[in-house]
């Protein structure tokens, strides 16, 4: 296939990142295309995760018939139009599977007659002047900007001595029968670790998690990317004295001895102490990172986060290459480890965003925004209606806020799920009109949301009644006022064992003051 074809944008990738931006390109009439590598959309979980139940919770019973705060529940949906379009109408399980995953993908491609090409590889992209993409048949794609959606496709390999002695979670066998009676070590200490050490316990006669640092459980510090509840069953057989064990250390080195393995570990617990540990199987089970290899120099986008990841602006643009955005779970590194944009849920609004800031920079439309009444009253009950609705703010907490804006002319206008980063500098930039101030909506976690036992009762809470005190560490909505992008002030509105933020005398009243 030789014929060069020419298009405005180029999305590369056709998982859940790139069929979102494809579908909100397609519904606002762009021209584009999607060149994927696979033969199927999903196709990254046509073999991840590799023991085949996802992490992502798909709550079908929520006892509320609001769609926006079903998707608080809901994490596996694409955002559309479409009810028939909800991956909650594709397993009941909570905890669903991948094949799951590549079923409801397939469909909202085809479903949404997404201009998808399949088995179709990008190997280059350069830029002579617009961006020229070819595909391993030989197929030349030009265009003006590139949504680069692919994925950490690669796995992250530390730098260990001996390292090539360990076998990948990346295609490790995932038959448990492999490893019976075995001593395995499994390098890392994130789900995909813990996965594959719950599909081992049974079979193994010891395994050891190792990884530097304090072990962290996502119930606790409110990142779905550490260790999840439904992954640690390991650690009972660890404090349980059942043969197995968590290291805390730097893993120094690997090398071989007869069929086994001598692992060099120093302890974090113990002043580093040394010591070599004898296992038949050793696991590295350290992550993903982005591939940037297709990239030609002249259009190469800088890496971040021990070269990970692609390094963004607030727009999610290359730092050093304009017109080249990123979306899906590559865009971690702008919340990287604190909110959810590593995630289907909490990438799928991070496209939506970048869908709006490339319809104001591409074709001069606005973010959606509606009138409210220049009074706190109106501005309070704007407020309140959103964060007990919204999915967007409730999933990416602290990084897309609603906006107030008070216009010079005395206007105020409500604009919903902005990035914040990016909206101080769009603010700047006037690309929102003339803004005399702003108010920031976010929902966030306090201070130390993440230093206290949720469970231990001696740690005490202030009363939810109580207007004057504030026990931040649990989800609550926060107002932010900045002038000239500079903080004014802020109210945080008190917290809510339930979350809902509409009492009068705790909630509305205090935050009507704050606004008068
Ligand atoms: C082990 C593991 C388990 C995870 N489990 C979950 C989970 O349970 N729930 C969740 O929400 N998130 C999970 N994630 C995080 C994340 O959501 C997923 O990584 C998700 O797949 C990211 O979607 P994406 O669209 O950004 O990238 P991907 O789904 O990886 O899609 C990228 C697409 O680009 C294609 N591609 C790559 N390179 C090229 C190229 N050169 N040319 C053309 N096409 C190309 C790939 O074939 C792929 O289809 C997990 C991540 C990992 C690593």
């Amino acid at each position: 296939m030789s014929s060069e074809v020419t298009t405005e944008c180029l999305v590369i990738g056709a998982g859940p990142a790139g069929l979102q931006a494809s579908y909100l390109l397609h519904r606002a009439g762009r021209d584009h295309l999607v060149l994927e590598s696979g033969q199927a959309a999903g196709t990254f979980f046509t073999r991840f995760p590799r023991h085949r139940q996802l992490i992502s919770i798909n709550k079908v019973y929520t006892g509320w018939d609001d769609p926006e705060l079903n998707l608080r529940v809901d994490w596996n949906s694409l955002l559309s139009d479409d009810p028939e379009l909800l991956f909650t109408g594709y397993t009941p399980r909570y905890f669903p599977t991948a094949d799951d995953m590549v079923r409801y993908l397939g469909d909202f491609a085809v479903k949404n007659d997404l201009p998808v090409r399949y088995d179709t590889r990008v190997v280059s992209v350069t830029r002579p002047d617009d961006f020229v993409v070819r595909d391993q048949h030989g197929g030349t794609y030009r265009a003006k900007r590139i949504i680069v959606a692919t994925g950490v496709s690669q796995p992250y390999v530390p730098d260990i001595d001996g390292v090539e002695h360990a076998e990948h979670y990346y295609d490790v066998s995932v038959d448990p029968q492999d490893f019976t009676n075995k001593r395995v070590l499994i390098i890392g200490r994130g789900n995909s670790a813990f996965e594959t050490a719950d599909a081992l316990m049974e079979t193994t006669s010891v395994i050891h998690v190792a990884g530097p640092g304090s072990l962290k459980l996502a119930w606790q510090t409110h990142f779905v990317g550490h260790l999840r509840a439904v992954n640690n069953n390991f650690l009972d057989t660890y404090q349980l004295k059942s043969q197995n064990a968590l290291l805390d250390g730097h893993i120094k080195g690997i090398r071989r001895d007869g069929d086994a393995y001598l692992v060099k570990v120093s302890f974090q617990r113990v002043n580093e102490v040394i010591k070599e540990i004898r296992y038949d199987r050793v696991i590295l089970a350290t992550g993903f990172r982005f591939d940037a290899s297709i990239f030609a120099p002249e259009c190469r986008p800088q890496l971040t986060i021990k070269s990970r990841f692609p390094d963004q602006t607030a727009a999610w643009e290359s730092v050093n290459v304009p017109d080249l955005f990123f979306a899906g779970t590559i865009t971690q590194m702008r919340d990287f480890k604190k909110s959810t944009s590593g995630f289907i849920h909490g990438f799928r609004y991070g496209v939506r965003a970048l869908h709006r800031i490339a319809e104001q920079r591409y074709h001069g439309v606005d973010w959606p925004s509606r009138s409210v009444e220049p009074a706190a009253d109106a501005v309070t009950e704007a407020i309140i209606e959103r964060v007990n609705r919204t999915s967007a703010l409730w999933q990416m907490f602290g990084f897309l806020a609603d906006v107030v804006l008070t216009g010079k002319d005395g206007s105020v206008r409500y604009l919903e799920e902005v990035p914040v980063a990016h909206l101080h500098e769009a603010v700047a930039r006037g690309e929102f009109g003339d803004v005399e101030s702003y108010l920031t909506v976010t929902l966030e976690y306090g201070e130390d949301h993440d230093k206290v036992n949720p469970f231990d009762i001696t740690a005490g809470r202030t009363s939810q009644d109580d207007t004057s005190g504030l026990d931040g560490r649990y989800l609550h909505p926060v107002v932010r006022r900045f002038r000239a992008g500079e903080l004014v002030d802020e109210h945080h509105v008190t917290e809510n064992l339930e979350n809902e933020w509409d009492s009068e005398t705790v909630h509305r009243t205090p935050l009507r003051e704050y606004l008068r």
